[in-house]
């Protein structure tokens, strides 16, 4: 009898292994048409400064699948990631948030910096500088109206090298920021040693800012420390007034959040924007 449970159990965890392996296989060549046929789309999120002024945009990308409906970019960006796709993926990316931040800006409605987030593979690859001054280039972007969203990940990856791109990006007036700080378990050392200008407080650590002590002294220590090293810092995941004006009492610069804004399609974005006292 314990082996007849035994096989079961066996049969139930291959075919659910399997079930699994066909959805990501599936997935993975749908993720491929979806790049290939335009399925992906950009939305965008404003951020604010203290005095509740659009001081920037942020990317951020999404797939509407045919039937299965929308599929979160938590998802599919790590898988992409793995797959390589992501490289593809990143230029359409680049391309289409250049291409929106230029037409925006020659719309007088966008007077800072539009965020792209990189991904690891992308940020590393031998021709990332030469890909984004062609990008800038053929969109008519003025580097000074991008801003580039990496990870600690993408810096712990080959620091020198990494050290070399930031600063040509700095040369280059881009921007750069580390984002969802604080979740990376790097040294912080690499602030000190890299050319960077802004830190995004992740969202967890926001969240809860206002109600839990431990939580208020990390935001409060990155503010800190941000000011120290002249590195500008934004909230992300702003969802309640609460979490505004207690981030806003630490002295935090710049918010993002589901309490200003969603992220919008370009038309939405467009109303928005040109929306007196928005
Ligand atoms: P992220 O860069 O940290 O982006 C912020 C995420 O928080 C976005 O999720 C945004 O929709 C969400 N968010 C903003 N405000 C709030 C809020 O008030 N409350 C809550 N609960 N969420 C908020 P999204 O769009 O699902 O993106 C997830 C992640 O996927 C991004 O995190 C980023 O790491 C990655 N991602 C998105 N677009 C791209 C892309 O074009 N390229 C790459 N490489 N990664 C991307
Ligand atoms: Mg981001
Ligand atoms: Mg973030
Ligand atoms: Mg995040």
């Amino acid at each position: 009898k314990a082996k007849q449970q035994g096989r079961n159990t066996y049969q139930l965890y291959t075919e659910d292994l399997d079930n699994k392996l066909s959805r990501r296989v599936t997935l993975r060549s749908e993720l491929q048409e979806a790049i290939e046929h335009g399925q992906l789309s950009l939305h965008y999120q404003p951020l604010l400064d203290r005095e509740n002024r659009v001081v920037g945009l942020e990317a951020l990308v999404r797939w509407h699948h045919h039937s299965k409906g929308f599929i979160s970019p938590a998802t599919f960006i790590p898988m992409a990631e793995e797959t390589g796709q992501i490289i593809p993926l990143s230029r359409w990316v680049m391309r289409k948030a250049c291409q929106d931040a230029q037409r925006l800006v020659t719309q007088g409605l966008l007077a800072g910096r539009m965020a792209i987030n990189l991904s690891p593979l992308q940020f590393h690859r031998p021709n990332f500088l030469s890909t984004l001054r062609n990008v800038l280039d053929e969109t008519g972007l003025a580097p000074t109206h991008l801003e580039l969203e990496l990870t600690e990940g993408i810096l712990m990856h080959d620091t020198d090298g990494a050290i070399d791109i930031l600063h040509a990006l700095n040369g280059m007036e881009v921007s750069t920021s580390i984002d969802d700080f604080g979740t990376g378990f790097s040294s912080l050392s690499y602030l000190r040693d890299l050319p960077i200008d802004k830190i995004k407080i992740d969202r967890s650590f926001v969240k809860s800012a206002a109600k839990s002590d431990k939580n208020a002294a990390i935001c409060q220590g990155v503010i800190t420390l941000a000011q120290e090293l002249d590195l500008r810092v934004v909230a992300e995941g702003i969802e309640t007034a609460e979490q505004h004006d207690y981030l806003m009492s630490l002295g935090c610069e710049v918010f993002q959040g589901y309490l200003f804004a969603r992220p919008m399609p370009l038309d939405s974005l467009s109303s928005w924007l040109a929306a007196p006292s928005s």
